[in-house]
């Protein structure tokens, strides 16, 4: 197996000691032991706290992805109206998930390397579609940009939209994710971007109007939502937890409040803004338009025309260090640096620029 001495691959990300720690422990049954279910109520207040919600707090085991999919499946059924908003490829993803189980979709789409910045056509399609649901990502991981939620949240309030999806599994923990304020009905979060935890837990708010939904639509497939309404009253779980998880999860929250969540944010911002400075310094051009709002944990930048993605990638892991590319049209022409997490680190993400800088300079 090879180690990378510089990973900046935007999730899964360098997983925290205290983290691995959690993991060293046998545990007894998540099912039968009063320490899980402690353990389980502390990681959903800790959770609570990030999001900033008074709402409850699922955790599943399994990673981003099935938040994403036991939110839809658990209140949609055929026939409902989604409103897809798309900046990017996990956002248009979603409004395909929602159509695949039946959902009559209408997408508003905008190019891959915007964020949203005007309402009046997201406000009129929902004034004339009167969805059930707006579903949005808040940090579009593969393009490095991130989604204002705020106005969206306002307008769904103001226009009486019963449920607000939100995918903020790469901003939770390195970004203000308020929840509450926000008016975000199903906030998703996953393990393994800034709570630097393994790949193996999934995470989301459930405000009260979307249990009533989740009640009334009585979905009861594997990643079903409803169980977990009186899961911790009952201690009685749809299938059994996964302690380790919930331990390695509740560890990577426990860092972010322990360093406080504004100093998270702060020091993530901070990251970022450097390496953005940095990445245009040498020469190179940010993925992400003027006017969009660049993610405070990822920088997407554009592969420079002279070498392949292919190429890039093997001379930068030659020199320690791993990157990501991207997905959809942005497949081999535009690389990522994930500054999230434990990787939020001005020391690491100096030493993946003078790597980067390094390779670029032997170029010309
Ligand atoms: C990582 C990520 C997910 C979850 O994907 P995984 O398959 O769990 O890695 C979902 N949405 C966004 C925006 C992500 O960055």
């Amino acid at each position: 197996m090879k180690i990378y001495p510089i990973p900046m691959v935007p999730g899964p990300v360098k997983v925290a000691r205290q983290v691995l720690d959690a993991y060293q422990i046998n545990y007894g049954s998540a099912d039968m032991e009063a320490e899980f279910l402690e353990l389980y109520n502390q990681t959903e207040a800790n959770l609570k706290t990030i999001l900033s919600t008074r709402n409850q707090v699922v955790i599943q085991s399994g990673e981003g992805m099935l938040a994403l999919w036991s939110a839809l499946k658990s209140c949609l059924v055929p026939g409902d109206r989604v409103l897809s908003i798309a900046t990017g490829v996990f956002g248009d993803g979603i409004g395909d998930m929602a159509a695949s189980i039946g959902a009559d979709v209408r997408k508003i789409s905008l190019p891959n390397n915007e964020t949203i910045a005007d309402m009046d056509e997201i406000k009129s399609t929902i004034e004339t579609f009167n969805p059930k649901m707006i579903t949005v990502v808040h940090c579009e991981t593969p393009s490095g940009t991130l989604n204002p939620i705020a106005e969206l949240g306002h307008a769904k309030k103001k226009l009486g939209v019963p449920l607000l999806y939100v995918d903020a599994v790469s901003s939770i923990g390195g970004s203000p994710v308020l929840t509450d304020e926000w008016n975000i009905d199903l906030c998703l979060g996953g393990s393994q971007k800034c709570l630097s935890s393994l790949p193996d837990m999934a995470f989301l708010s459930v405000s009260d109007a979307a249990w009533e939904i989740i009640d009334q639509v009585g979905y009861a497939g594997y990643s079903a939502l409803k169980p977990f309404r009186k899961a911790q009253a009952e201690h009685y779980f749809p299938c059994t937890p996964n302690w380790h998880g919930v331990a390695g999860l509740n560890a990577g929250a426990e860092l972010i409040i322990d360093e406080g969540l504004s100093n998270s944010f702060c020091r993530h911002e901070i990251n970022a803004q450097y390496c953005r400075n940095q990445i245009e310094e040498m020469g190179l051009t940010l993925f992400p338009a003027s006017d969009a709002i660049p993610a405070p944990t990822v920088t997407a930048v554009n592969v420079p025309q002279e070498i392949s993605w292919q190429e890039f990638d093997a001379k930068l892991r030659r020199e320690g260090l791993v990157v990501a590319g991207s997905y959809g049209p942005m497949t081999n022409k535009v690389f990522r640096l994930g500054h999230m997490g434990t990787q939020a680190d001005k020391n690491l993400v100096t030493q993946a620029l003078e790597v980067i800088r390094k390779v670029i300079n032997q170029l010309t």
